[in-house]
């Protein structure tokens, strides 16, 4: 019998079905803008929120590292590929996050695995929100664990899940705090009220608050003074720090636990220099340009208003990230093609990302984005949106 051709099916069936995916070939530039085959677009679909990705003060931190210690670490942390400054940036994340400890990852995705699949042992219970990252959901199954998904954001059936359960060891909830797909926010308060009353592990994840959230950009734990009550804070260096890498903070064991159990550290090199550097810099920069937020906070509103305002379809914005509903994959790539047209990334999500049914463009602003470049993309999505039906119009 020949055997079945499943990647040839496979890609057809993605092709058929609109959701075949591919690859652009682009550079940055400044003003949270990038070029494609030479052309400008202005980005819509970057985590870059502070616009740090492109900061002088980083480039030249990256730089002055690379000719002094060269482009790669040579080996796994553990064995020598310690650099000096690790040490230097796990101080500085403990007392940003306001933890005893921290360790650092080589990405958020490394991060979660590491955390989640060494802390949940064999016996225990394991709560997770429906809509959590997918480096969630990947730690979890590397688990032993047994998992209980509650609703989104749906305390009360977090906690109905723990009372009608039992397991001999220890449960964990673990949530983003900042979602990727909508932008909303977990129910943090709540999550820590179950936390005490059950004696659970929190374990949070502010890949999308870090440096966006809170005075201090600390994340929504700072934002709603709850530092003290999480076990294991996790943010990374790839979004608002515009660099590369994450970390868990939390108490010195269990930092040291995850040094001697995490898998996705222990047997992986350890960053390069120039890395290291740079997030030891972008924090300071996180701390030093409180005006970035405030800039941030400016061009979203200004961009979310003007959406809702000419009829697109927006939540109520929490955060920076912006999903415009459109609900069918085919419009939303008709819209998403059509701004493309005139000059603007704004990538669509669909399924399997999201649920059936609620595709959408995820809209981001930059504290990086000039006030023009962003009048001029409102415009667009005016034109686009009428010419596809989605908005009748008249602002
Ligand atoms: C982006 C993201 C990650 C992954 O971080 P990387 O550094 O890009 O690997 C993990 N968790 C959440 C919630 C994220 O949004």
């Amino acid at each position: 019998m020949k055997r079945r051709d499943f990647i040839k099916e496979t890609l057809a069936g993605l092709e058929r079905d609109g959701l075949r995916r591919n690859l652009q070939s682009l550079s940055p530039l400044a003003g949270g803008r990038i070029s494609l085959e030479g052309r400008p677009f202005l980005n819509l679909s970057s985590n870059d929120y502070l616009g740090l990705s492109q900061h002088e003060e980083l480039k030249e931190a990256a730089a002055e590292a690379a000719r002094r210690w060269g482009v790669g670490a040579g080996a796994s942390r553990l064995i020598t590929g310690n650099h000096q400054f690790y040490e230097l940036l796990e101080e500085k994340i403990a007392r940003f996050k306001r933890k005893e400890a921290a360790i650092v990852f080589s990405s958020g995705y490394m991060a979660n695995i590491g955390v989640l699949s060494s802390l949940i042992e064999r016996g225990d219970r394991v709560f997770s929100d429906e809509l959590n990252h997918a480096s969630i959901i990947d730690g979890i199954r590397m688990s032993r664990g047994q998992l209980f998904i509650y609703r989104h954001k749906d305390a009360d059936h977090l906690e109905y899940l723990l009372e009608n359960s039992s397991g001999v060891g220890k449960a964990i909830i673990v949530t983003d705090t900042v979602f990727s797909m909508d932008g909303d926010v977990a129910p943090l308060e709540r999550l820590v009220e179950i936390r005490r009353k059950h004696g659970c592990l929190l374990v949070v994840d502010e890949a999308h608050a870090t440096g966006v959230i809170g005075e201090h950009g600390r994340g929504v734990a700072e934002y709603l003074n709850l530092e003290g009550e999480i076990d294991v804070t996790v943010g990374t260096f790839s979004k608002a720090l515009g660099s590369y890498g994450a970390f868990a903070a939390g108490k010195r064991d269990l930092i040291d636990f995850f040094l001697n159990r995490a898998r996705s550290l222990i047997y992986t090199t350890g960053l390069p220099p120039a890395v290291i550097a740079t997030n030891i810099a972008a924090l300071g920069l996180v701390e030093k340009y409180p005006d970035l937020r405030q800039k941030l906070r400016d061009n979203t509103h200004l961009l979310h208003k003007a959406l809702q305002e000419m009829g697109f379809r927006l939540p109520p914005a929490e955060t920076a990230i912006l999903p415009l509903m459109v609900g069918e994959t085919t419009k939303v790539i008709e819209l998403s093609e059509g701004l493309f047209q005139e000059g603007i990334i704004a990538k669509p999500i669909r399924p399997p990302t999201v649920p059936e049914g609620t595709a959408r463009l995820r809209i981001t602003a930059s504290a990086a984005h000039r006030r023009e470049d962003l009048e001029a993309a409102i415009a667009a999505f005016e034109r686009c949106g009428k010419k596809s039906g989605m908005i009748t119009g008249g602002r």
